[in-house]
């Protein structure tokens, strides 16, 4: 069975196609960077009016390299939400019309769950139940992902997300847009204990998350110094360090909390390498194992949404021609995945 995933939910144009007998075909992504740099964070409209010019374009392309016809296609998923509105239509009504013009069955997927599940695309993949640190711009979140379908938030952040308080903060600095990896550039030349920012919620045993404060306290401190490089470095790298270890503090909870003895990491922020450091460290020394999937997998992704679409396509999930966009919606909502193993079965067979 092979899948199209189309991804559109914020600023990346994501296109892959994934065979249940090869795997993942192909994955390719158009970024946004460029047009939404110069305002410091994504601009929703143009967002939209990108995923329009690029999304055929790239499904062609997708086609063309794999040496597929459309004809040979079986289904088709996108992303349904969470996500920008206007950017999740241009996803859906795309992906809805090819499918009614092959006659084939489309699925609206859940963003975070093609999150989830990416890892499970991977040569070494986890073994379900595992614990999920999801990091991105929209999202900060920890997952219980009990089984396919079955998700239990464990703690999310209560205003900004991690990649979205580093995108805000490295415009403070005057650092380029997208800020995670700017910052985290910068911080290498940071003088470590110059400057310490607080951990928010660390002590506390919740295990949501807050950045607004420490965004708050870091943007307050940056306009008592001249900001020369010495000092932005030494910003970079007390802001990282603050932000990571609040991350991990809670990552720690949540793993004696679960008793899990795998954890995946997800979404953008996950490339980080001082996060990966300190997740390697902690699971080092409880004795549980780290997956970090590869960075194509790790940020919005087409091949995430074709995976997720195909495996509760698999368990009998069906649509009609009607559809929504859901801006907000719920992942533990998300009915289970529960008979994919006989479907899959049945298929092949
Ligand atoms: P996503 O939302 O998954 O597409 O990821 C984008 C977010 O990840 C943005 O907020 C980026 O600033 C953030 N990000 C990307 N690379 C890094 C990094 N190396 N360190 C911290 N944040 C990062
Ligand atoms: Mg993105």
């Amino acid at each position: 069975m092979k899948v199209l995933g189309i991804e559109t939910s914020c600023d990346d144009t994501g296109v892959a196609i994934y065979d249940s007998e090869a795997g993942l075909l192909i994955n390719r992504f158009s970024s946004q960077i460029d047009i939404h740099k110069i305002y410091g964070g994504v601009v929703p409209e143009l967002a939209a009016r990108d995923h329009i010019r690029k999304v055929i374009p790239l499904i062609d392309a997708v086609l063309k390299e794999t040496g597929l016809d459309k004809s040979s296609l079986d289904a088709i998923a996108y992303t349904a939400g969470p996500g920008l509105v206007g950017a999740l239509l241009v996803g859906a009504t795309v992906g809805r019309s090819l499918a009614m013009a092959l006659a084939i069955p489309a699925i609206g997927v859940h963003h975070m769950e093609g999150h989830l599940l990416s890892p499970m695309l991977e040569n070494d993949a986890p073994q379900l139940p595992f614990l999920s640190l999801l990091v991105s711009g929209g999202h900060t979140m920890l997952v219980d992902v009990r089984s396919l379908g079955n998700y239990k938030i464990l703690g999310e952040t209560r205003d900004d997300a991690v990649g979205e308080a580093f995108d805000k903060f490295a415009s403070v600095l005057d650092l380029p847009y997208p800020g995670g990896p700017s910052i985290e550039k910068c911080a290498r030349y940071g003088q470590p204990g110059r400057f310490r920012f607080p951990r928010p919620m660390s002590g506390q045993a919740t295990l949501d998350f807050s950045f607004s404060g420490l965004k708050t306290h870091a943007v307050m401190e940056v306009a008592r110094h001249k900001l020369d490089e010495k000092t932005r470095a030494d910003f970079a790298y007390a802001f990282q360090d603050a932000a990571i270890d609040a991350l991990v503090v809670k990552l720690q909870r949540a793993l004696k909390q679960t008793g899990y003895s795998e954890i995946i990491i997800a979404g953008g922020v996950g490339a980080n390498k001082l996060l990966r450091e300190r997740i390697d460290g902690l699971a080092k020394t409880l004795g549980v194992r780290a997956y970090f999937p590869s960075l194509e997998l790790c940020t919005d992704n087409g091949a995430m949404i074709a995976y997720a679409g195909y495996l509760r396509l698999v368990s009998g999930y069906e649509e009609n021609l009607d559809f929504s966009v859901f801006p907000r919606w719920s992942l533990e909502s998300l009915p289970a995945i529960d008979n994919v193993i006989r479907f899959e079965s049945d298929s092949i067979s």
